[in-house]
């Protein structure tokens, strides 16, 4: 799904920012990408998003070619992305709802999917109860989560999170952390997280890509044993995280994670998630987004 064949960014100063690295990640697979500030982290998603070509090397993330694909097509794969970022990256003139509405919209979804799938997002992420706050109103995990919800209602396949946990407390990143376990766990979601955070990776058992100027320095299954997590070479595999506990909420969150990708007719019995989008729709459309999904889609392309 994601393949790095001795990959190279070397920027305009000089810099190596990467330097020879190679490295496989299956579909369905959870994995940390672990390194110091100036490892070389950012580059890494920068070339997996195509946001920065490598000077040498080769790219494939879902069977495109990064290197080759043409510019017009980039909009189209970063789409199949759900990218979270560490500061968030809400619209602050927009609500809960229309901040994850406004990325389907992009896309030139109908308003009947956008209204049952923006929904099913926000129960998942336990914040239908804020859909008509703005993200000023909200605390940092709950912005974070917003970004989650705005992330995976474009069924992607792949959500890439930098450093997600960067400017929330520690309980609330666990939550953060849990809610994106939950996701590769019951979509298959494949789960790429840029992190720092020893601490937290040490909680759950995936596999841990070190990242040290710009190479990779180890890649294993097992946390405590990342290049510099040493643990008195104990390996504990019995870790207390990576249980998310679905929020209490009137929507059936299995239900849309078993059908979350699938034909829109899935979601034709959801009374919920319409009632919620038909006052938060006009929203949509006073802010500006307007019913013209097409001129969104041509701003965006
Ligand atoms: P990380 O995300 O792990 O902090 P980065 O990928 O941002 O690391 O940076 C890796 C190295 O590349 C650092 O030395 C950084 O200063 C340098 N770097 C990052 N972006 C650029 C750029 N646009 N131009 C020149 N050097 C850069």
């Amino acid at each position: 799904m994601i393949d790095f064949k001795h990959v190279t960014k070397t920027y305009k100063n000089g810099t190596k920012a990467l330097n020879d690295v190679s490295l496989h990640i299956d579909k369905g697979e959870f994995v940390f990408i672990l390194g110091a500030s100036g490892a070389g982290k950012s580059t890494f998603l920068k070339t997996l998003m195509r946001e920065e070509l490598p000077t040498s090397g080769s790219v494939k993330v879902n069977g495109i070619d990064l290197i080759s694909i043409k510019p017009r097509k980039i909009p189209y794969f970063r789409r199949t992305l759900g990218i979270v970022f560490q500061d968030f990256r809400l619209i602050p003139t927009m609500t809960v709802y229309d901040n994850v509405a406004f990325a389907m919209y992009c896309t030139g979804a109908r308003a009947k999917e956008i209204s049952r799938r923006v929904a099913y997002a926000l129960s998942l992420v336990g914040l239908s109860q804020k859909a008509r706050n703005y993200p000023n109103e909200l605390s940092g995990g709950e912005q974070q989560r917003v970004a989650l919800a705005r992330a995976l209602v474009n069924k992607a396949e792949i959500i890439i999170a930098d450093e997600p946990t960067g400017n929330i407390d520690p309980e609330m990143s666990r939550e953060i952390v849990d809610l994106l376990n939950h996701l590769n766990k019951n979509n298959g979601t494949t789960i790429v997280m840029v992190t720092h955070e020893h601490e937290l990776i040490k909680q759950y058992n995936k596999r841990v890509i070190t990242i040290k100027d710009g190479c990779v320095v180890s890649d294993t299954a097992h946390p405590e044993i990342a290049a510099g997590m040493q643990n008195n070479g104990e390996v504990n595999v019995a870790s207390s995280a990576g249980f998310y506990h679905p929020p209490v909420e009137k929507v059936e969150i299995e239900n849309f994670l078993q059908s979350y990708g699938s034909a829109d007719d899935q979601f034709a019995d959801i009374s919920d998630g319409a009632e919620l989008a038909g006052s938060n729709g006009a929203d949509l459309r006073s802010s500006g987004v307007s019913d013209a999904s097409a001129s969104n889609k041509k701003v965006s392309d």
